[in-house]
């Protein structure tokens, strides 16, 4: 089974540009979308990630313009929450959960249950928001209006439908997972927030850019460079940066699509849908 994947913008997320990479220098301020993606295929609609429900959650601010809100972007493709298949999160963080209750319980939400177990011990504080950890509580007590994912070892992976395959990401949160989707023209992996900065991190990395005591510089060739946004450890992330280069498409919640060609980062995709066309690096 193959599946179009739809970019869907919820809104804004205001960031340090440093956050993106590791290498930048902090102090400059960027807004950067916070992305939903809707399955288009024979399970569909699946919703992966849910946006913020309100910008008073975001740390350093944020704007849902108009025609960004929930129900708008689902709206945009003839499709209200009822619709939906189900909703998948990567994580829990405040700019990915955030609409879930306005999802009805009849459609399930799919979390991997280390990252709910993870989020409500308040090891990040609020980057996870207290009215979605209550929601998801609530869908707990609600049956089925939660679908638990176990997936607590790189590499594991369960198959929700045919074409749509979760698999613990290794990177940015221990419960993250990335959803991998057939496309038909090659895998596209849905990875939230493991890159914020698709060709930064693995064509451009900022090798050679070091400004003291800011960052590690990248010593090595080949390695991918990392954001400066997780809580597994250096070597993890890492080493979950350079399985996502298996993909075709590696698609984060807050850049635009990145194409590969055997491990190797050759254009994003700038349009709404993926697959769609190619621009090509070093060309825009
Ligand atoms: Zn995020």
């Amino acid at each position: 089974m193959t599946y179009r994947i739809h970019r869907l913008n919820f809104g804004s997320v205001v960031i340090d540009e440093s956050m993106r990479l590791r290498g930048i220098a902090p102090g400059h301020r960027i807004a950067v979308p916070a992305q939903g993606f809707l399955l288009e295929g024979e399970a569909g609609p699946i919703l992966v990630d849910a946006g913020y429900r309100d910008p008073s959650v975001l740390g350093a601010g944020g704007e849902i313009a108009p025609g960004q809100g929930f129900e708008e972007q689902l709206g945009a493709h003839g499709l209200e929450p009822g619709d939906l298949t189900c909703v998948i999160l990567t994580h829990l963080h405040r700019d990915h959960a955030g609409h879930l209750h306005r999802v009805p319980m009849t459609v399930p939400v799919v979390v991997n249950r280390s990252e709910l177990g993870g989020a409500c011990t308040g090891i990040q504080g609020r980057a996870y928001a207290k009215d979605d950890l209550h929601h998801l509580i609530d869908r707990l007590y609600t049956p089925g209006a939660l679908r638990f994912l176990d997936l607590d070892h790189p590499g594991a992976g369960e198959e929700l439908f045919p074409g749509v395959t979760c698999r613990l990401s290794g990177g940015h949160t221990p419960g993250s997972i990335g959803v991998v989707v057939d496309t038909g023209e090659g895998e596209a992996y849905l990875c939230g927030d493991l890159f914020y900065d698709v060709e930064g991190a693995l064509r451009n990395q900022p090798r050679d850019g070091f400004v003291a005591g800011v960052q590690p510089t990248y010593l090595a060739i080949d390695d991918p460079a990392l954001t400066n946004n997780f809580t597994t450890s250096v070597l993890q992330e890492m080493a979950a940066a350079k399985a996502a280069r298996q993909y075709r498409f590696v698609v984060p919640a807050h850049d635009d699509p990145g194409v590969l060609d055997r491990g190797r980062y050759v254009g994003r995709i700038l349009g709404d849908t993926v697959p769609g066309p190619v621009t090509v690096a070093g060309e825009s």
